[in-house]
């Protein structure tokens, strides 16, 4: 399993720096977590077609986290070169799909092709699935990759993710409550061979963030969606040192790791 991270900032662009968004691929086949970033050209920059993206996983529902959707949305749906994509978006409770549909094409009556209750026509299928039960519920198994999703607290509706391919476990932790009282139990729990957590809400300098971050049973722990007046690069380091031999890696767009 390859993890590339498409987008790492937190709820706004910096500098080179995207709103949450990480590629995954499995064999052949590529899916997203989180769509805060303009996927369409990150994947094109990276040679990667449309046609090829198996599953979208939204964490929760925060802009930041899905409004690369409309775009990519209007991209798939609108060009031939695209005929043949179909991609399953998995997302939770609390996004409105039908204004997103009305803001790409105006009023869906007036479009045969586009309307919202005609999903078999559609390339980008929105489909809501419901809130985790505490001892995870999967949420997509296409046979290559299995996704299972855990409740964390951040806002109503916000899941972590455990993805499980070519015999490899990855959890994404989603956003978490700035205390980590949500921190998911699959990470501390099971052993895992990496976990990707936040940094926008949490303070990595708080004494009981390493505490915490430090149970994870992973060889790695990756930083990402980091918010760089809260938590500036020298405070990644700092939690670095304390919860060693955990490898704790900040994420920057672009970066691939293999797992
Ligand atoms: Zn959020």
């Amino acid at each position: 399993m390859k993890i590339t991270f498409l987008g790492t900032s937190h709820g706004i662009t910096e500098k080179n720096a995207f709103c949450s968004s990480a590629l995954v691929t499995a064999g052949d086949a590529q899916y997203l977590v989180d769509v805060g970033a303009p996927v369409d050209t990150l994947l094109a920059n990276l040679d990667i077609s449309l046609n090829d993206l198996r599953g979208i996983f939204i964490t929760h529902p925060h802009q930041d986290h899905y409004v690369g959707l409309a775009q990519l949305t209007f991209t798939v749906e609108d060009f031939g070169r695209f005929d043949l994509a179909s991609v399953p978006v998995l997302a939770p409770e609390g996004i409105d799909f039908a204004s997103l549909n009305t803001f790409l094409w105006g009023d869906p009556r007036g479009h045969e092709r586009y309307r919202v209750e005609n999903p078999p026509k559609r390339r980008i299928r929105f489909q809501v699935y419901p809130d985790a039960a505490p001892e995870g519920s999967v949420i997509f198994d296409d046979g290559q990759l299995r996704v299972t999703a855990f409740p964390v607290r951040h806002i109503p509706h916000s899941h972590a993710f455990l993805l499980e391919a070519e015999g490899k476990r990855v959890v994404f932790t989603g956003d978490l409550l700035r205390d980590l009282s949500d921190y998911p139990r699959v990470a501390t729990e099971t052993p895992v061979d990496l976990v990707v957590t936040e940094a926008a809400h949490v303070r990595l300098d708080d004494p009981d963030t390493p505490m915490i971050l430090g149970k994870s049973r992973t060889p790695a722990l990756v930083i990402s969606h980091r918010a760089p007046g809260r938590n500036p690069i020298e405070k990644v380091e700092a939690l670095a040192a304390a919860i060693a031999p955990i490898k704790v890696i900040a994420a920057f767009d672009g970066m691939a790791l293999e797992v």
